[in-house]
């Protein structure tokens, strides 16, 4: 298959975009992103090595105003591309779909009607889908869910404890981040095949975070259940938290369900506790304890959570760190290793300070890895599957 392939994530005020050159391996070209749709938008566009190729905004007048027009503006800084295929991250697919899905009218009723599910980004998911299909009619699109890959998990993982009819309608422990863990698992195979055939738990620390236990390949369990707020503090979400606390909230405070969901997806997590920032870089460099305390914190419980998923495999055969903090940050990474070696989990300091491929210590029975995920080449990889007729299409 020749050709370039287009690969688009579409959130509520911005589009990132990647394009592949199409092949057996997709090689990435350019990405970049459209921010500020609807506010102040401004694209930048970067080579594969990270050049700045086109840095602007619109104060001339002239502004995408949706997401029809944030696309527009993105093809126009591509050079007019006319992409081979289109690839879409969509956050959600439900309880069935646990393979990409080729995009038609029934499947995009069916996304539709998934949007309850996840009302803050799925919209903005399909918007991307149809502006990609009024301005490229009849280019094949794929949409890839970060819920397909955790389709795996067995009921007891999937359930809450709530009568059955709850699970029937669709309250479930969906799983997030799916694309993440799917590239992962994928390079661990293509490294170390015996590796990946055990049990990893990969903790993808970003602004979002979770943790999944992967065994065989195959996603077991993660810390993400209904929504994407599910299981350990984030950037600005408040990770789980006893349902009890939003009754209280709720019923002896008169908070409503629209102040509920600033507090819990904008106003907690790393940035909430500190009331300084979510990025972690700041909270490290700060001399306030209240970053001191949300580190702490965020490792405590991610640490908790590596021992969870460890359990429920009955064992670990490596931990892999991966999305920002746990690509680059050598102290969260010692944080949330600390006291793991009954697990066989040893770290070496140095090998972990210079942020090294493999950071476990000689003879550490469980390996400690440090992978960079790339969800934009996951979605390349599944178009190229796609249009050779291979695994994906559910
Ligand atoms: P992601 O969502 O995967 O792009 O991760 C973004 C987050 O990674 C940022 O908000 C930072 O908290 C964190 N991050 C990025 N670079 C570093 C770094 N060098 N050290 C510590 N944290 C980092």
């Amino acid at each position: 298959m020749r050709g370039t392939l287009l690969v688009l994530n579409a959130g509520s005020s911005s589009i990132k975009f990647e394009t592949f050159a199409a092949g057996p391996a997709p090689v990435a070209l350019m990405g970049g992103q459209v921010e500020g749709i609807g506010a102040v938008p401004h694209l930048r566009l970067r080579d594969a090595a990270g050049a700045l190729l086109a840095d602007r905004g619109w104060q001339d007048g002239g502004a995408p105003r949706d997401h029809a027009e944030a696309l527009d503006a993105i093809l126009g800084a591509l050079g007019d591309l006319r992409p081979a295929a289109i690839g879409h991250r969509v956050v959600h697919g439900g309880p069935d779909l646990a393979a990409p899905a080729a995009i038609d009218d029934a499947m995009m009723a069916r996304l539709e009607a998934l949007v309850p599910l996840a009302p803050l980004h799925q919209p903005h998911n399909l918007a991307g889908i149809r502006a990609c299909a009024a301005r490229f009619p009849g280019v094949p699109q794929l949409a890839c869910f970060d819920t397909a890959f955790h389709r795996t998990h067995p009921w007891e993982a999937d359930t809450y404890a709530l009568p059955p009819e709850f699970h029937a309608r669709g309250i479930r422990r969906y799983g997030f981040h799916g694309l993440s863990y799917e590239w992962i698992a994928r390079l661990v195979a293509a490294e170390d095949p015996a590796l990946a055939a055990g049990r990893l738990v990969v903790a993808h620390l970003g602004n979002g975070a979770s943790l999944c236990a992967i065994r065989g390949g195959r996603s077991l369990d993660s810390s993400m259940g209904f929504t994407a707020l599910d299981g350990v503090p984030m950037g600005t979400r408040s990770g789980q938290i006893d349902p009890g606390v939003l009754l209280h909230l709720i019923e002896a405070e008169g908070m409503t369900a629209a102040e509920l969901s600033r507090l819990l997806y904008a106003g907690a997590g790393l940035k909430g506790m500190s009331g300084l920032s979510q990025d972690v870089r700041v909270l490290e460099a700060s001399a306030d304890p209240r970053a001191a305390a949300a580190l702490s914190h965020f490792t405590w419980r991610v640490r908790r959570e590596v021992g969870a998923l460890a359990a429920a495999m009955g064992g670990i055969d490596a931990l892999v760190f991966t999305a920002g903090i746990g690509e680059n940050s050598a102290g969260i990474r010692a944080a949330v290793c600390e006291g793991l070696g009954y697990l066989g989990l040893h770290l070496d300091p140095a090998r972990n300070r210079d942020g090294l491929p493999d950071v476990s210590a000689p003879g550490s029975p469980a390996r400690i890895l440090i992978r960079r995920t790339d969800e934009e080449a996951m979605i390349a990889l599944h178009l190229t599957e796609a249009l050779a007729g291979g695994p994906a299409g559910a």
